[in-house]
């Protein structure tokens, strides 16, 4: 028997464990300033579901306790009413054609952008934003994708460094690559790409047969026309890149689970359409989400769910707009917040993250994440979130303004 040994070169949940790590030691040596402890690090929603989810699932538990209407095994793929909700709004709406068979619902865009790998041979060039969210990188590593660590960086991994230098967008790359991950709204810069700079990705991905995979899970936080919610509302799209969308950011469904991705029928290598084996791979591992949770996401497409869920995304915007003012105001150079519920901001006076990252602790007692844990790019940068309420969210950028201020 011998181990998958590219396990052996990932670092175990370095970033969250190490920040949990030194929370917990600053507590323990000072328990009264402890209480006052905000938490601006989390990636994670905090309010609840909006009442027409709450409605929805209730009616699905009634309908699984009478044996008429109760339901087993979920379609691997996704119930139709789930799938044409989707399809019918997230698509059709916005003058973009899909048949159903191209979306495939799951219990999430992390595992999706996490399993996607399994129908692509090892044998490719990835290209990754850096800094970038953390799965991309590991689910590489551990198919054996990576090559290995070298000065902090993975050997056939293409980095794309994302800088204020560059408005935080990756530069088409000098050298071929094969399977180009992109996130825009992009976590954890907060930065959005416009359309027509994602046009002249789509060209480089038809022109250089490579594929792109798009995750657009905080697609519900654009507010501005030029930025696209979609990747396929560029042309070309359809030929060159698989969408990942999730219900996590955009209904507070982080804890119930659900998602989608998207694989056109016109995607196609050497003649094989990805769907095919996308198909074909979900209905091997994956058993489908639970009828309940699809009842909750059809929920999110009615016309409550989608006042509702406006009014919850708008407490979020605020939120971000609070910390964004707020620290522009006593001198931080700050990124993102506008299509985004991150904040990515430059250090001060060229500080290490993690330097930074103490700082806010132990004289402010605020909790955000040091920018180097996304990625080598991300060092003298720091990501603070507006998942918080907006009384703690108020209260951090006001000791960061009384404190940065002086
Ligand atoms: N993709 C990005 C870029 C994320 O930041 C996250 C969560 O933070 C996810 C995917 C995970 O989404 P889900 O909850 O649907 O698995």
């Amino acid at each position: 028997m011998k181990i998958n040994e590219n396990f052996l070169k990932i670092e175990s949940s370095y970033l969250f464990s190490n920040i949990a790590k030194r929370v917990r030691e600053y507590t323990a040596a000072n328990p009264e300033k402890a209480k006052n402890i905000i938490r601006l690090g989390i990636g994670d929603v905090t309010l609840p579901l909006a009442p027409a989810c709450i409605e929805a699932m209730h009616k699905a538990v009634d309908e699984m306790s009478k044996a008429e209407t109760f339901r087993g095994y979920p379609p691997e793929y996704g119930y139709d009413f789930l799938l044409n909700a989707i399809n019918d709004n997230d698509y059709k709406a916005r003058g973009i054609d899909f048949d159903i068979s191209e979306i495939f619902v799951s219990d999430g865009a992390k595992s999706d952008t996490g399993n996607i790998g399994d129908i692509f041979s090892l044998d490719n060039r990835v290209a990754i934003c850096d800094p970038v969210y953390p799965v991309y990188v590991d689910t590489n590593v551990m198919s054996g994708r990576s090559g290995d660590k070298v000065d902090g960086k993975w050997s056939n991994i293409y980095y794309m460094p994302c800088l204020a230098e560059n408005d935080f967008l990756p530069e088409i790359p000098s050298e071929k690559v094969d399977i180009i991950y992109l996130c825009f709204p992009n976590n954890p810069t907060g930065m959005a790409i416009t359309k027509d700079y994602l046009k002249k990705w789509v060209d480089y991905a038809n022109a250089n047969k490579a594929v792109i995979l798009y995750d657009s899970a905080y697609e519900a936080f654009v507010t501005e026309d030029s930025v696209p919610r979609s990747i396929y509302e560029i042309e070309g799209a359809k030929t060159c890149a698989i969408e990942f969308r999730s219900f996590s950011k955009t209904a507070g469904f982080t804890g119930v689970r659900c998602g989608y991705t998207v694989v056109p029928h016109d995607l196609q290598f050497d003649g094989v359409e990805l769907n095919k084996f996308w198909a074909r791979r979900q209905a091997t591992k994956f058993n489908g989400v639970s009828y309940i949770t699809q009842r909750a996401a059809e929920a999110v497409y009615s016309d409550e769910g989608k006042k509702q869920i406006k009014e919850i995304l708008a407490y979020y915007q605020n939120n971000a707009k609070i910390i964004y003012d707020g620290l522009a105001s006593c001198g931080f150079k700050v990124y993102g917040a506008k299509n985004s519920p991150y904040i990515w901001l430059k250090t001060p006076d060229g500080m290490g993250s993690w330097e930074f990252f103490d700082l806010l602790l132990n004289e402010l007692q605020v909790v955000g994440t040091p920018g180097e844990g996304f990625g080598p790019a991300g060092e003298g940068y720091f990501r603070l979130t507006a998942f918080g309420s907006t009384e703690n969210t108020q209260k951090a950028v006001e000791r960061i303004k009384n404190y940065f201020s002086k």
